[in-house]
């Protein structure tokens, strides 16, 4: 008897197995779970905003997770402020008893980009017109090394909806409408990831948003997508099959209804479907506040937070009132409505990526990782990624550019603004229109750039002071940066009073006209189209406008193509590949210098 007396004793000062980094994660997990309070579970499950919880209050409430949300920065807005905010999150959460690391989560949907200087790319829609799943990996590579230089190590990244609507203010977050475009860039997950989600760049990716986000009646952002399960299947399953299939860590629960029901409170759709029938072994997160939104009444509820989580979410982003959320979740847990196998089943998910990605071992930033942040490298990975998303849709021989000897005159709006190039999900949610809100070239700098001997560049955003001795006329118009609703169109996508009276006086001046459309989706533009003679989608190009001058002069012979079917007005949407439809240019369009198809 009193040697067994000793054994608990001798257990207590060794070193606790869930720390031994050579152990298997998964004996580590269920080591570290055999330790764990029902309070420590129930906090596992709930992801904060930073602006809501300090380090200590997200530690005393054993907060699993913190996030900025679009443009949640801290002050100064540079890599080594993210990280000194949030190694505090780390040394606070690991200074607790069982000393659980957090993970920080971001929206790097087109590189870091709500730190500044990071390189931004272009956003989805671009690159699933390059179509290049080689670049698209780099492009998550480079990502995930800015990402991580800030400590954050989970990214809300990719969304692989498939955009069936373009008045839906998201479809620049789509890379196609049809879904072998978000299938076939589904590898920028490999770059995120990387080989080994130990390694110090890598970062968690995260698949969104499950499922049905693009196919809402009328394109209406958190809408109901009205389609049969087979329809479900073969348009926006497709994605999340090969997200899975490249290794996705976590997959976020989408804001829309699917024939009326929330998707965050479908038993169906996220357990038996997802995470049976797809086998997904990540974890789920919900959406910010997404449980929310289950019975259409504002604030949460006992029955929403028990029929989410009893649906199959592991994680709640942002329940408005973190406090309130771990609460009522472990009071429906002592309850018996919400059963403890499904509380260790979340917890065991989420552990598990802890323990993938080192955190236990590594939880402060890497800040050697700092370095290349915003490099020049990085840079010349994003002029690329606007080169090959560039769509030339119409040339009569006016393109490319003549760089020697020429008199090029530039307008519009979209011409010099670092902030409308870069759209939506930049430094702030929304974005902002600036010339210089972030580092980079614009589509101006790089004309100039370009420009050859002799050749003189003229830019006026409204057009004044065109005339007759130029050569050739470029008008650099389109949409200014919004997000999410805020970006929904229900009355279609059309030019602004702007860009047609620049249009306008440009044609009139009789100066050869080429137009570019900076934009997030395919803009009505068949009105115009006789008085342009070479047009050019450049999407949302990123930080990086000289890739846009660059197929301009010619530098790069265009290769994109049009990953949503370019519609004849406004009003004809939906329109989509295979439809019947009858376009202004099909899906698959693009032309390249010397040759026309
Ligand atoms: C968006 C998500 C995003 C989250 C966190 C939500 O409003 O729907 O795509 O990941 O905010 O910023």
């Amino acid at each position: 008897l009193a040697g067994t007396a000793f054994v608990p004793m001798a257990s207590a000062t060794a070193t606790p197995l869930y720390q031994n980094a050579r152990a298997s994660v998964s004996d580590r997990v269920t080591d570290l779970m055999a330790r764990m309070t029902l309070d420590d579970k129930v906090g596992q499950m709930t992801q904060g905003e930073r602006g809501s919880a300090t380090p200590a209050q997200a530690a005393a409430a054993r907060l699993g997770s913190i996030l900025s949300g679009g443009g949640s920065t801290p002050t100064p807005n540079t890599p080594q402020a993210w990280a000194d905010m949030i190694d505090a999150y780390q040394r606070a959460a690991t200074s607790t008893g069982l000393g659980i690391p957090i993970i920080y989560g971001s929206d790097s949907v087109h590189g870091h980009n709500n730190a500044y200087g990071a390189t931004i790319f272009p956003h989805n829609i671009g690159l699933g017109a390059a179509n290049d799943p080689a670049l698209v990996r780099q492009i998550g590579a480079v990502t995930a090394r800015e990402t991580a230089a800030t400590g954050v190590k989970w990214a809300f990244a990719p969304c692989l909806c498939v955009a069936r609507d373009d008045r839906w203010g998201r479809t620049y977050e789509s890379f196609g409408e049809v879904p072998a475009n978000p299938v076939a860039n589904s590898v920028v997950i490999e770059g995120l990831q990387g080989s080994s989600l130990a390694a110090p760049a890598s970062v968690l990716a995260t698949a969104k948003h499950f499922i049905g986000d693009g196919g809402t009646t009328g394109g209406v952002d958190q809408g109901n997508t009205q389609i049969s399960l087979d329809e479900l299947r073969k348009i926006h399953l497709p994605p999340f099959q090969a997200a899975i299939a490249h290794g996705v860590g976590s997959v976020m629960i989408s804001f829309n209804s699917w024939n009326g029901v929330k998707d965050h409170g479908n038993k169906f759709l996220i357990t038996d479907l997802l995470k049976g029938e797809l086998h997904f072994s990540g974890f789920v997160v919900s959406d910010w506040n997404g449980i929310d939104q289950i019975d259409g009444q504002p604030g949460f509820t006992a029955a929403e937070v028990k029929q989410a989580v009893n649906a199959g979410i592991d994680m709640v982003m942002v329940p408005n009132d973190y406090a309130k959320f771990v609460s009522t979740l472990k009071a429906e847990v002592l309850n018996g409505h919400v059963p403890m196998s499904r509380i260790d089943d979340a917890n065991r998910r989420i552990l598990t990526k802890k323990f993938e990605l080192g955190l236990f071992e590594h939880p402060y930033t890497d800040r050697s990782l700092q370095q290349d942040f915003g490099s020049a490298a990085h840079h010349a990975l994003a002029r690329q990624a606007a080169r090959e998303s560039q769509v030339l849709l119409k040339n009569d021989g006016v393109l490319p550019l003549a760089k020697a000897d020429n008199r090029i005159f530039v307008a519009g709006k979209n011409a010099n603004d670092m902030g409308n190039q870069a759209g939506g999900w930049t430094l702030t949610w929304q974005g902002q229109s600036g010339e210089r809100v972030i580092p980079g070239t614009t589509i101006l700098d790089g004309i100039k750039a370009g420009a050859g001997k002799g050749t003189v560049v003229t830019y006026d955003r409204a057009g004044g002071g065109i005339n007759s001795s130029y050569k050739v006329a470029v008008a650099v118009v389109g949409e200014t940066p919004y997000a999410e609703g805020q970006g929904d169109r229900p009355g279609g996508v059309v030019l602004d009073a702007e860009d047609v009276a620049l249009i306008g006086k440009l044609k009139a001046s009789g100066v050869p006209l080429v137009v570019v459309t900076v934009s997030g989706r395919p803009l009505d533009i068949s009105a115009q189209l006789p008085s342009i003679r070479g047009l050019v989608a450049a999407w949302l190009p990123g930080s990086e406008g000289a890739g846009v001058a660059d197929v301009l002069y010619g530098d790069y012979n265009p290769t994109g193509k049009l990953s949503f079917t370019w519609p004849k007005s406004a009003s004809q949407q939906p329109i989509n590949a295979g439809d019947g439809k009858q376009g202004l240019f099909p899906y698959g369009y693009g032309l390249s210098y010397g040759r026309r198809h």
